[in-house]
């Protein structure tokens, strides 16, 4: 055997104090996750001073009665019921009527008209705005119940309950946009020209799933005190400055984003994300809305309002010095300055650095042997969440329909599985290694990798260095007490402590990150859970046998133990989580017909297309041209019978040379019904688009200088569209028009889908496109 066998560990604590301190860590676990659970719905008789998920619930169902994309009548309904529900409560209220212009992915441009409602309640004293915003717009594919009704149902609900009692100090601004689904079109507008957006404090309501609770997720720069008045006024205070981070990395944009452009707002962005697979979907309905989601969203927007509503606004309406650390706790919001976040990660450092030579101060590790087990944690860091990433590969092999999902409709199963697979890994290493390294250099050697984590994100990503940095700091100094008093009792309560320190910490962040990527990618949310494993050796130990009983049967049960646990759990989520009409298999395809050449295609976005899907695509193609949603995308494609549908009209309105330039005015104008976009693409052979003016707003200056100008235009004017190009050169001027309608049935060679399979929740899933190109001579 190895010489430096571990020499004074102690006493060994008995197995049953293991097994409780386990136990009793799963416990906390389970309560710090299930502490971020929204709270039962009030009724509808609650006190009028409150807010009521029943009451509010209401506008959801009006709101949400059917699809209401940007442009579209049922839109126009909804924006009705808006003025008319705020009039009521007696805001002044008024649509604002505009073009709003957002650049796009891909070299494009995304221009809708739009009809925000805007409302204000007028402040006795006040210091700033406060604006309220949410989107009444809902996606193409479904009737958007929980995106966005449930935001906007939450603000009216919010707005009844304050003109129930008296006047805020500040003004308080109910900004309703449109067409935020098609390209944050109204927030844009909004924020570009309407005589209430001076700017001041945003709080945006947005939700990517149906569920969970919402989570403040985004916030301006420099959030210190926007994150203190969170934490004090929220009711349900769920927010980690992680996401923060995250979010700021991530290229996803919301209403928020376009204010937050803007310069002139700071504020806040909440979300709820569980329930992921009815987004955007047909199944994004009023009954599948979680009403305690509702009540939560509700509670904090009425607290956060009347707390900032009556609060001195003109420092929060700035952006603050420093972004603070925060993060849930059940029922509270722990909050720190950014300035903490060094010296924390700094004594998690030194902490470790202690640890590391008490260790070797009292025999039980060399310097080499704590710097051996460092090395070898490496192996889980990876590993473990590979594994977890690769039990949704095993997933999707099993359930072919989950291949184009972010998350299943019923995830909660397979996420403990993916803990339980996180888990084992970790403990099967741990169990490989602990008699031939030793428990204590591979528990020291894992805080290594934490207080360095801490320090690494302190420097690149601070707002997550509380994941690392606690859980190193408390496990180190409960190392060393343990190494310098190396009793029984005091190992459990040592390994109690380091293990609650990393669940109350890791266990909600890995809760709410879980859902925020989906299973699809597991893998992210999978390293907390590692990290909060490696933590939890020394309590993981305590389970083991003493290593001199040389039991390798006993040693064995601990990981298999864990294995079994996620068979169970990925098996029983395999049964509980079928695809059934109201739980159906998602699908993407289109319809492409290009008028000039007579020819149609199918055209599928699904990286390897469903069974249903399969049916009329036969391959990865490409579209020759560029077109809404399908733009630089690798896609499957197959040929389509030709419908008896017509390209837009386009007709030269004027075409002149003035200065040298040509300027031609076109008007484009659809020829089917439900017409949703219009997506044009103008080129000048060896020439330069100066200009574009569309619907009457000019095309963004970036978007311009090119001898290409790709513009989607969503929520066309009845009468057409007009659009006029400045262009420079003598060649040859091309203008390709598509137009865009949502919906395949009664295409020749269309096949409806089966019970079971249904619209993606993505844009554009179902899109019909018609092309054709004008030559302008
Ligand atoms: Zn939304």
């Amino acid at each position: 055997m190895p010489s430096a066998r571990p020499a004074r560990t102690g006493r060994r604590p008995g197995r049953l104090a293991g097994l409780l301190t386990v136990v009793l860590l799963l416990a906390l676990a389970a309560w710090t996750v299930l502490g971020l659970q929204p709270p039962d719905p009030s009724p509808a008789d609650a006190p009028a001073g409150e807010f009521s998920a029943e009451r509010a619930f209401v506008s959801v169902e009006r709101i949400a009665a059917e699809v209401h994309v940007a442009g579209s009548p049922e839109s126009a309904d909804v924006v009705d019921g808006l003025v008319e529900t705020l009039t009521e409560l007696g805001l002044d209220t008024r649509v604002q009527t505009a073009v709003g212009a957002r650049a796009g992915g891909a070299g494009e441009t995304r221009m809708a008209r739009v009809q925000n409602v805007v409302g204000v309640l007028p402040g006795t004293d006040p210091t700033g705005r406060l604006y309220l915003m949410a989107h009444h717009d809902s996606a193409e594919a479904g009737p958007g119940a929980a995106d966005d009704a449930a935001g906007v149902a939450a603000l009216l609900e919010s707005v009844r309950a304050l003109t129930a009692g008296p006047a805020l100090r500040n003004d308080v601004v109910v900004v309703l946009t449109d067409a935020e689904e098609a390209c944050l079109c109204g927030a844009e507008a909004f924020a570009a020209s309407h005589p209430l957006a001076g700017g001041g404090v945003v709080l945006n309501f947005e939700a990517r799933g149906t569920s969970g609770p919402p989570i403040m997720f985004e916030t301006s720069r420099g959030n210190a005190g926007l994150a203190a008045a969170f934490a004090e006024a929220a009711e349900h205070p769920v927010a980690s400055s992680f996401a923060v981070e995250v979010y700021r990395a991530l290229p996803n944009d919301t209403d928020f984003s376009v204010l937050l452009d803007d310069g002139d707002f700071t504020g806040m962005n909440t979300a709820f994300i569980d329930g992921a697979a009815g987004y955007h979907s047909p199944q994004d309905t009023p009954d599948r809305l979680s009403r305690a989601t509702l009540q939560a969203l509700g509670d904090n927007a009425l607290a956060l309002t009347r707390a900032l509503g009556g609060s001195d606004l003109t420092t929060l309406a700035e952006p603050g010095a420093e972004d603070a650390t925060y993060f849930p706790l059940p029922g509270q919001l722990v909050q720190y300055p950014g300035a903490w976040v060094w010296p924390l990660a700094g004594a998690a450092l030194v902490a470790v650095a202690g640890l590391v030579l008490a260790l070797r101060a009292r025999g039980i590790s060399s310097l080499r042997r704590t710097a051996g087990g460092a090395l070898l944690a490496l192996v889980p860091l990876v590993l473990a969440p590979s594994a977890a990433q690769g039990l949704w590969a095993l997933l999707v092999a099993v359930r072919p329909g989950y291949a184009s999902m972010l998350d299943p409709w019923r995830p909660g199963w397979f996420r403990l599985a993916a803990v339980a697979v996180v888990l084992t890994v970790v403990l099967l290493w741990y169990a490989l290694l602990r008699r031939r390294v030793g428990p204590a250099p591979l528990a020291a050697g894992a805080l290594v990798w934490l207080a360095g984590g801490a320090a690494v994100l302190a420097a690149v990503a601070p707002g997550g260095s509380y994941l690392a940095a606690w859980p190193a700091l408390v496990g180190a100094l409960t190392g060393i007490v343990a190494a310098l008093a190396p009793a029984g009792p005091v190992r459990v309560l040592a390994a109690l402590l380091t293990g609650a320190a990393a669940v109350v910490v890791l266990a909600p962040t890995a809760a709410l990150f879980f859902p925020a990527l989906g299973l699809s990618q597991a893998l992210a949310p999978s390293v907390v859970v590692v990290l909060a494993g490696l933590a939890l050796l020394p309590a993981a130990e305590l389970l083991f046998p003493d290593p001199d009983e040389r039991s390798r049967l006993a040693a064995a049960a601990v990981p298999v133990t864990a294995l079994v646990g996620a068979a169970f759990c990925a098996l029983t989520g395999l049964s509980v989580d079928r695809f059934d009409a109201a739980h159906p298999v998602p699908s993407r395809l289109a319809y492409l017909l290009d008028t000039d050449r007579g020819e149609a295609r199918w055209v599928s976005t699904e990286t390897t297309p469903g069974e249903w899907t399969d049916r009329f695509v036969d391959g990865p193609g490409s579209l020759g041209s560029d077109y809404p949603y399908l733009a630089g995308r690798e896609v499957q494609t197959g040929p389509a019978e030709v419908a008896e549908l017509s390209a837009p009209e386009v007709t030269v309105v004027s075409d002149d040379i003035v200065g040298g330039r040509r300027e031609i005015t076109v008007r484009i104008t659809p020829r089917r019904d439900d017409v949703r976009l219009v997506d044009l693409e103008l080129t000048v052979d060896g020439g330069t688009v100066v200009r574009g003016r569309i619907g009457g707003r000019a095309v963004p200056e970036d978007a311009v200088g090119e001898d290409r100008l790709r513009v989607t235009f969503h929520a066309l004017p009845a009468d057409g569209l007009q659009a006029g190009f400045t262009v420079e050169g003598d060649g040859p001027v091309r203008l390709r028009a598509t137009d865009a309608s949502d919906g395949l049935s009664g295409l020749p060679g269309f096949e409806p889908r089966p019970d079971g399979v249904d619209v993606a929740g993505t844009h554009g899933a179902d899109l019909l496109l018609v092309t054709a190109v004008t030559e302008l001579g």
